[in-house]
């Protein structure tokens, strides 16, 4: 096992985390995109390296309020111009257990927020 690669877990939402995401989207090292699985049904789709232990994460997340966001509902309904923010928090499921975790726990603890911009 590498031990430089193993973080110590630690639960933490504090926002260099996000932060650290933002930079690792801008240089491609972090993807993010709303997917759309089925007609009507939208999910975040977050994937590439944790900002915080570095290991490959694969996150998938139903959109359940981007209604609320849209403001009108349909398939074909989002007005032209409108531009939707979703935000999602992830966790790190990077599928490691990392140090002083609790049982049955992987990943390195840390919860980021990434935000989607959804044009029309
Ligand atoms: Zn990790
Ligand atoms: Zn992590």
């Amino acid at each position: 096992m590498n031990e430089d690669s193993a973080q110590q877990y630690e639960k933490t939402t504090a926002f260099v985390w996000t932060e650290r995401a933002f930079e690792l989207l801008e240089t491609g090292q972090l993807r993010a995109e709303i997917q759309q699985p089925s007609p009507g049904v939208e999910a975040s789709h977050v994937w590439g390296k944790c900002p915080r232990c570095g290991h490959d994460v694969d996150d998938w997340q139903p959109l359940s309020t981007v209604t609320g966001l849209i403001g009108s509902r349909g398939p074909d309904s989002a007005a032209p111009g409108t531009i939707a923010v979703e935000t999602v928090d992830i966790s790190c499921g990077c599928g490691i257990v990392h140090p002083g975790a609790p049982d049955d726990t992987t990943g390195c603890g840390v919860s980021f927020r990434i935000e989607f911009e959804q044009g029309a």
